[in-house]
């Protein structure tokens, strides 16, 4: 198997560091790094990769000048940058930027016929359509990172699509599993950040608490497999060893199960078709497996997701924008648990859906959004 170099986004995020710990298990060349911010975490791994271009998006003159001193790298600056970094080619592009920063270097990445191992979210959310029509246009190479995606990824490989009559999603359920409503009104920050079975950032957290996470993963679902969001199921399965499953026609189930590692889907999209031993440990014996149906009621962001989906055009940015708002007021301590479902909701009413047109359309949609949902956050303190 030949080891193409890898362009790192987001290299100081969650995803970033598994994907330099993998990249180190492997002996794949580190050519680029990226990041948000110019600061000590940033200078720290790029240090260890002189080799490596690196750039940080943002961060004042000081702190920019700070980190070029310090290394030996070549050091770029801007969102520009970090769009042309993605554009070398004959690269493997990981895509792990939190946001819709991700979404222009999504395109770059693609359009430069890179393999694309694609952690954020919001390329495909936002802006799917798009980019699911320019990896075939210029040949680019997406795979999806992604727990419930990497398995839906390879169980649809292995079946014929006219036998695959549903995507099932699973969901941990989050740590208010079995709770209704009224039991989730003075939910603190911190208890939603208490995630059972993943260690993951502060947002998607938060969404895997509101159920709102699942969503956004049905929305990349039935952008990457072309299934109608009537044939894409979520189901609650606490111990979060499935990360998905598929339907047959003939009622039975196929179902991809391991350790709650990002490690080995990050390492199976940039070695795929190829497999390679990740060293997570995982046996079957004493663990048991359970599913149950969930709570729409409860957990209104998983259905607004579904909505939003259906209306499709730019409904799924406008779910995504005012989510990422409401998730931040949430955290600061502006907004009640249940109001992060509340100002999607309104949000969505008071933006109508308009076509798809262009990358810029959906920065444009996303601002818009944004600033809506900020306004309703300020309205309802
Ligand atoms: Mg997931």
């Amino acid at each position: 198997m030949s080891l193409r170099p890898l362009v790192i986004l987001g290299a100081t995020g969650s995803i970033g560091r598994q994907t330099l710990e993998v990249a180190a298990a492997r002996g794949f060349e580190v050519a680029g790094l990226a990041a948000r911010t110019p600061g000590p975490e940033l200078a720290g791994l790029a240090s260890q990769y002189p080799d490596a271009r690196v750039v940080a998006a943002g961060g004042s003159t000081s702190e920019r000048e700070q980190l070029a001193a310090s290394l030996s790298n070549e050091v770029a600056f801007g969102a520009e940058a970090v769009t042309e970094l993605a554009a070398t080619p004959g690269c493997i592009v990981v895509n792990g930027l939190v946001g819709a920063a991700g979404l222009r270097p999504t395109m770059a990445a693609l359009g430069a016929g890179n393999r694309l191992a694609l952690a954020n979210k919001e390329s495909l959310v936002a802006a799917g359509p798009l980019v699911m029509e320019l990896a075939a246009r210029a040949g680019g190479e997406l795979i999806p990172v992604d727990s419930e995606h990497s398995a839906l990824f390879q169980l649809v490989a292995g079946a014929e699509p006219a036998e695959v009559a549903s995507l099932v999603l699973t969901a941990s359920g989050g740590p208010f599993r079995g709770r209704i409503a009224a039991e989730l009104e003075d939910v603190t920050p911190d208890q939603a950040l208490a995630h059972p079975t993943w260690k993951m950032g502060k947002r998607i957290s938060v969404d895997s608490a509101t159920l709102v996470n699942k969503g956004l993963e049905v929305i990349e679902a039935h952008v990457l497999f072309g299934l109608s969001y009537d044939a894409i199921e979520v189901v609650v399965h606490p111990q979060s060893l499935v990360h998905s499953l598929i339907r047959l026609t003939d009622g039975s189930f196929l179902a991809h199960v391991g350790a709650t590692d990002m490690r080995i889907p990050i390492a199976y999209a940039l070695t795929h078709p190829d497999r390679v031993e990740s060293g997570v440990e995982f046996d079957l014996p004493g663990r048991s497996l359970t599913f149950e149906e969930v709570d729409l009621a409860t957990f209104r962001g998983l259905g607004l997701a579904f909505e939003a989906g259906r209306v499709g055009g730019t409904a799924p940015c406008v779910f995504n924008a005012a989510d990422e708002i409401a998730v931040q007021a949430f955290l600061t301590g502006r907004l009640g648990f249940l109001g992060i479902a509340e100002i999607i909701a309104h949000t969505l009413d008071q933006m109508p859906p308009e076509p798809l047109e262009s990358v810029d359309h959906v920065l444009e949609t996303d601002a818009r959004a944004r600033s809506l949902a900020s306004s309703l956050v300020a309205g309802a303190c």
